[in-house]
C-alpha cells in the first residue's frame, strides 16, 4: 500500500485535481488552485527560496481532521469544512 508522503499536493488541471509533486507546486502550477490530497482542503506551501531547502504543506484554514497536520489532527479523518472540489 502506498502511504501518501508530504510531498504530494493536488492540484486542478483543465478541470481534474490531479496528483503533483511540491516542485511542480511551486513551478508549473503555481497559478492553479492547489488542496491537500487527505481532507481536500485548500493549501500553501511554505519553505524558504533556497534550493533544495524542505517545503511544507500548510492549510490555509486549519483542520483537526487531516493526517497530514499531525499536530492538530484528533485522531479521526475528516473531509475539511471548506473543501475545494
Ligand atoms: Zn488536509
Amino acid at each position: 500500500m502506498r502511504r501518501p508522503g508530504p510531498q504530494t499536493c493536488e492540484a486542478k488541471v483543465d478541470g481534474t485535481w490531479r496528483s503533483i509533486s511540491l516542485e511542480e507546486a511551486k513551478g508549473v502550477y503555481a497559478m492553479a488552485p492547489k488542496r491537500c490530497p487527505a481532507c481536500h482542503g485548500a493549501v500553501m506551501l511554505t519553505g524558504t527560496l533556497t534550493a533544495g531547502a524542505p517545503r511544507n504543506l500548510v492549510h490555509r484554514v486549519a483542520h483537526t481532521g487531516c493526517p497530514r497536520d499531525p499536530k492538530r489532527y484528533s485522531g479521526t479523518s475528516s473531509l475539511h469544512p471548506r473543501a475545494l472540489t
